[in-house]
């Protein structure tokens, strides 16, 4: 039997809602394999490619037969962190995190205090739930993005909202609140009863963390992730760590076999044997991080220092040649149109040999506009 009628969806308003948009699932092009890929601030170290290469080969191939088994990896992190398991939620990336942190924690009508720009799924996610975003925006300063302690606290005892997300370092603008202004605003997030969740996916790029302040601030959530330093991307493994009362909310709202066994297999295996190798990866990256932005300041370019794994650099005049001249060669981020870091390219981190060719073709790039200037 053929049944026709016609069917009319009737989601949930916040899924009705026109605001509510994601970009389009099926456009994205493949990243082509010949180009150097700078624009999604991942860690592809050759080095610690070769290590996870090595790591993924020696698993045991039921992994991927499997239904996870979290529980060694609960334990395993949390002797790692020094934190207890159940203060513990696994979940696919920071992302999953985020989310979980949102389903549980935000109701329709409910105030969320962002940062802008940030971290674009926060706002994604307050959508889902119906919730009000008030938007902390950066300042452009010749320094770069600049948001004052001052209007974080103000804003929060203003809006005594039910969430507060702020990464630090924040994305894309790479700023951090030091940890004296960090307990200021976890302070004024709970005198309001708000719940701060502290993304540090760029841990530890940035070498500093709040982790060991879950037991002086109970709303305090802090969301960690593989896919940064580790390298892991790929797998979606993060984590987040709060009070057991917390993690007990948000262990309600986690999918059915929160993460792959893959993922549990290879992240048990790097945390517990090489520690070492993922720090010297950072210190390579932030190294190559920091000469290519020297580089960049000798040519006269304007550059922003950031505390996570990527840079910016604004090419000014030369922008047309330099983008023409990187183009078969690199992919990032070419002029940003945010105010605060309106004209600046955006560079994810690499090694220093991975940049040096990249440097030489700006610079020669920058030198022939120089020569054509030439009477
Ligand atoms: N938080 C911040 C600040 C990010 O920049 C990103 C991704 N770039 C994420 C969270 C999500 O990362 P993942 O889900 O891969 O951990």
């Amino acid at each position: 039997m053929i049944v026709r009628g016609s069917f009319s969806p009737r989601p949930v308003s916040e899924v009705r809602s026109e605001a509510l948009q994601r970009p389009d699932w099926t456009a994205q092009g493949k990243r082509d394999p010949s180009l150097l890929w700078l624009d999604k601030n991942e860690n592809m170290d050759p080095k610690l490619q070769s290590l996870t290469a090595r790591v993924l080969s020696e698993i045991d191939p039921n992994c991927v037969s499997v239904y996870p088994d979290t529980a060694p990896l609960y334990h395993k992190l949390a002797q790692y962190l020094g934190v207890s398991p159940k203060s513990l939620v696994l979940a696919q990336g920071s992302d999953g995190v985020i989310g979980a942190v949102f389903r549980a924690f935000v109701a329709p009508g409910d105030t969320v205090l962002i940062t802008d720009p940030t971290y674009a799924m926060y706002q994604v996610y307050a959508r889902m739930q119906g919730a009000v975003t008030v938007k902390l925006q950066y300042a452009a300063t010749d320094s770069g993005p600049l948001l004052t302690l001052e209007k974080m606290l103000r804003e929060i005892a203003n809006h005594r909202p039910k969430l507060v997300c702020l990464p630090n370092p924040d994305s894309p603008t790479g700023t951090v609140f030091d940890p004296n202004e960090l307990r200021l605003i976890a302070a004024s997030a709970l005198e309001c009863n708000a719940a701060l969740l502290i993304d540090e996916a760029y841990y530890p790029f940035h070498d500093e963390t709040t982790l060991q302040w879950i037991d002086d601030f109970p709303n305090l959530i802090v969301a960690r992730t593989f896919s940064k330093a580790w390298g892991l991307t790929g797998l979606r493994l993060g984590y987040g760590v709060a009070t057991e009362e917390v993690t007990e909310l948000l262990q309600k709202v986690r999918p059915n076999y929160e993460v792959s066994q893959v993922a549990v297999a290879v992240a048990t295996r790097m945390i517990s044997d090489f520690e070492s190798e993922m720090r010297a990866s950072v210190a390579r990256l932030n190294e190559g991080r920091d000469r290519f932005l020297k580089a960049m300041a000798k040519l006269g370019l304007r550059t922003l220092a950031s505390n996570g794994n990527f840079c910016h650099v604004s090419f000014g005049s030369g922008a047309e040649r330099v983008h023409d001249a990187l183009r078969d060669l690199v992919l990032y981020r070419a002029e940003s149109d945010i105010p605060c870091l309106k004209g600046y390219s955006r560079f994810s981190s690499t090694t220093s040999e991975r940049f040096a060719p990249v440097v030489q073709r700006i610079k020669d790039a920058l030198e022939t506009r120089t020569l054509t200037r030439q009477p």
